[in-house]
């Protein structure tokens, strides 16, 4: 049986070859732990740790010292926000948050309101853009962090990182920015942006699932952070466990191949979007959600008025993997808040479909997935219509 055509790049990526290579020597015979400074097999794995960590710290234009490891960003936003909140929290209880950011942001928020903060969850422009009059409004006296998101997960759409960091600074309020789909896909740097705390992830950018880190800014100013993990001290006491050094390993490498390739990559995703786009405008309904060009190249989010989201995706799935408008929480399901937040209606956000194209995508498959949606929605639209 044939697999379907993969286009949700937002959710994961496979393990690019060449970083599944860089990270086999360190399954075999460099297993060694890296905080075991009495021996070889520490020496090796710690080195190829220290590698790693100042060559993912360059590509964001921070220090070695400022990357703090975790397994993913989901842990990386919740030792942002818990720990900036337990560091803070006798300056100030108010954090400031997006309604579109992904639930590792939002759900640490709505936690630390059952223990007293006060969290302001802004609303978006139709296009998915923070209003940046609507931020500086919102900050106070009390305000200890603002937490914005650099690229959406289901829409794209990329926020205004420098802008939003500068009027951060102008207000000394820490910033915190996840940039899980942003990193290896646009240039980002901690210093001109004026970020102060940024999650990262490697699954998104062909490295393994399992490792990410924590940006902390050390100078002008120094963060403090309370840790959320206490144990064996490593990683400057602010996470420990033991290092997973495989996966560091490929995550470093998944970024140096990514950066590398930065502009010829994107280039590449943004005309199989665009192909992707027009190919769907041949249907007489059809609607893009978020910002047109202020996105990700490889996202394409669109609806389709008066079409069931769960056909459509019934329809679609022996062809294409793609990820739909509704988000499943146990049971239940409810279609997605970054939908909602645009605008959309439940029954608008269900008939929704994320196009996440990435590496290892042709035209040939774009073309197939094109022909497939247009189909499968010309048949849906006809049976409504009968019955
Ligand atoms: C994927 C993703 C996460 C979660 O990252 P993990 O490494 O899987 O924990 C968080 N935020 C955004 C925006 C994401 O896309």
């Amino acid at each position: 049986m044939q697999k379907p055509i993969y286009l949700d790049c937002h959710a994961t990526t496979p393990v690019d070859e060449r970083v599944l290579e860089a990270m086999l020597p360190y399954f075999r015979e460099a297993f060694g732990n890296p905080a075991s400074v009495g021996h070889l097999y520490g020496w090796e794995t710690e080195s190829a740790v220290k590698l790693a960590r100042e060559a993912i710290a360059n590509s964001i234009n921070a220090t070695p010292e400022e990357i703090v490891f975790t397994s993913g960003a989901t842990e990386a936003n919740n030792l942002a926000i818990k720990g900036i909140a337990e560091a803070y929290h006798q300056s100030g209880r108010h954090i400031i948050t997006l309604q579109t950011e992904h639930s590792a942001v939002l759900d640490p928020c709505v936690y630390l309101q059952s223990l007293g903060f006060e969290v302001t969850y802004l609303p978006v422009q139709k296009d998915g853009l923070v209003n940046l009059e609507a931020l500086e409004k919102a900050l106070r006296e009390d305000t200890i962090l603002v937490s914005i998101m650099t690229a959406n997960n289901e829409i794209g759409v990329i926020q205004p990182i420098q802008a939003i960091g500068q009027i951060c600074r102008d207000h000394q309020v820490l910033f915190h920015t996840d940039a899980a789909q942003a990193i290896g896909k646009i240039p980002l740097d901690v210093e001109s942006m004026h970020i102060d705390l940024m999650s990262l992830t490697a699954h998104k950018i062909y490295g393994a699932k399992g490792i990410g880190a924590l940006y902390v800014r050390r100078r002008n100013p120094r963060v403090n952070l309370a840790p959320q993990l206490h144990g064996g001290g490593q990683e400057r006491g602010r996470r420990s466990g033991t290092l997973y050094t495989p996966q560091i390993v490929g995550f470093a490498k998944a970024l140096e191949i990514a950066i590398a390739n930065q502009a010829t990559e994107q280039q590449a995703a943004l005309q199989l979007r665009e192909q992707l786009w027009q190919r769907l405008q041949e249907l007489d309904q059809v609607i893009l959600n978020g910002h047109s060009t202020q996105r990700l190249a490889g996202n394409l989010n669109v609806s389709f008025p008066n079409i069931k989201g769960n056909a459509l995706m019934l329809a679609l799935n022996p062809v294409v993997a793609v990820s739909s408008g509704s988000a499943c929480s146990s049971a239940k399901t409810a279609p997605s808040h970054v939908l909602t937040a645009l605008g959309l209606s439940p029954e608008l956000a269900y008939a929704s479909v994320r196009f996440g194209i990435g590496r290892f995508n042709t035209i040939e498959q774009i073309k197939t997935v094109a022909d497939h949606v247009i189909a499968s929605v010309r048949s849906l639209k006809s049976k409504t219509q009968q019955g």
